[in-house]
């Protein structure tokens, strides 16, 4: 006979989270029905939904690939993110910041040694950490959602730049720009890199770093701290008319991110094709809906792809991009090492040595 009981994981997520009595104890106040309480049961559903999604993700963590189970827990996330009031829900909002948490926790505690380990946050933000250096990428509170319930709170964004060392910021939108973040980096003295059009009204855009917008051109970005300094590249790219940059960056171990904004202007293509001409890309951080995603790959000549930008809920139900659909595209183009991650997950990337 089956039983359906909660796994010991599962059940202390809910616990945590308010939803269950601590393990081995009642299951609380839980009603036996809900036949004349539609909200409470679309509610229940979403907890006990991204509940085993958090199970299957924590036992099947990102990797090159998806196993069934990690595509089956993605899809439940896009089935909830897709509804219309999923950045309203109190379960999503919970299960988010949970996520968030999770991975602050994380960060604060994981030295790297060799290659990089990056995480995956809020929409297509993500940090990266190398055994000299702490790069941040479109870092934002999430406050695109349009919730303020769905805003990661002050002080773990406070804590979560007190981690980095710097901030790439791509363009002016809001799921990639936020001006408190950019504040907090800069009353912490560290720089904050975005094209001249980002915050231009504001009193502290001369302390925001613009660095030329130039194919070929090897920039040096002095770090606090005593950090080694980066090499930087920005590629002048678009979403549209608005000034994207795409930017590469070199660390003092040699490797190489590339993290794409919104890129989505086919006027772009010729230095596209230049972004890995002088040598391969480690990682490309992707915008999972750019219709240059496979020029990006190839150009970049990346050794793995990370997309960054699904299920943004501050966008149309038809523009939220879920995971299904990049696994979707990404299987659309010839083979690519490819990493599908959400919110608040962990990857650790090597080189690995070429055959000789
Ligand atoms: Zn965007």
């Amino acid at each position: 006979m089956h039983s359906f009981r909660t796994t010991r994981s599962s059940a202390l997520l809910l616990a945590a989270l308010g939803w269950l009595g601590a393990p081995g104890t009642a299951r609380g106040a839980l009603p036996a029905d809900y036949w004349n309480d539609p909200a409470g049961f679309f509610e229940r559903q979403a907890q006990v939904s991204l509940a085993s999604a958090s199970d299957l993700l924590a036992k099947y963590p990102p990797g090159i690939g998806a196993s069934v189970e990690r595509r089956g827990a993605l899809t439940i996330l896009d089935q909830l993110l897709h509804d219309e009031e999923a950045g309203r829900r109190p379960a999503v909002q919970e299960f988010f910041h949970a996520r968030i948490r999770q991975a602050l926790g994380q960060i604060r505690t994981t030295r790297v040694l060799q290659g990089a380990t990056l995480w995956k946050l809020y929409d297509h933000a993500f940090v990266l950490r190398t055994s000299t250096v702490t790069l941040a990428f479109d870092l934002t509170r999430a406050g695109s959602a349009g919730v303020e319930g769905f805003v990661v709170a002050e002080e773990v964004i406070r804590d979560l730049v007190g981690q980095c060392d710097v901030l790439f910021v791509s363009h002016l939108h809001k799921d990639h720009a936020d001006e408190e973040v950019a504040r907090l980096f800069l009353a912490q003295g560290k720089p904050v890199i975005a094209p001249i059009g980002v915050w231009a009204n504001r009193e502290f855009h001369p302390k925001v770093t613009h660095l030329r917008r130039e194919l070929g051109s090897i920039q040096t970005l002095a770090l606090p701290a005593g950090r080694p300094e980066l090499k930087v590249t920005v590629f002048p790219g678009h979403q549209r008319v608005v000034e994207n940059n795409v930017v590469l960056v070199t660390t003092a171990e040699g490797l190489r991110i590339c993290h794409t904004g919104d890129q989505n202007e086919p006027k772009d293509h010729g230095w596209i094709d230049q972004i890995g001409a002088e040598q391969e890309t480690d990682i490309l951080l992707v915008n999972c809906w750019s219709p240059d995603l496979g020029r990006l790959i190839r150009g970049s000549k990346a050794r793995i792809v990370i997309p960054g930008h699904e299920n943004e809920l501050g966008h149309v139900v038809l523009h939220r991009e879920p995971y299904w659909l990049t696994v979707d595209r990404l299987a659309a183009l010839e083979p690519v090492n490819a990493v599908i991650m959400t919110w608040g997950e962990k990857f650790h990337y090597e080189r690995v040595p070429q055959a000789p």
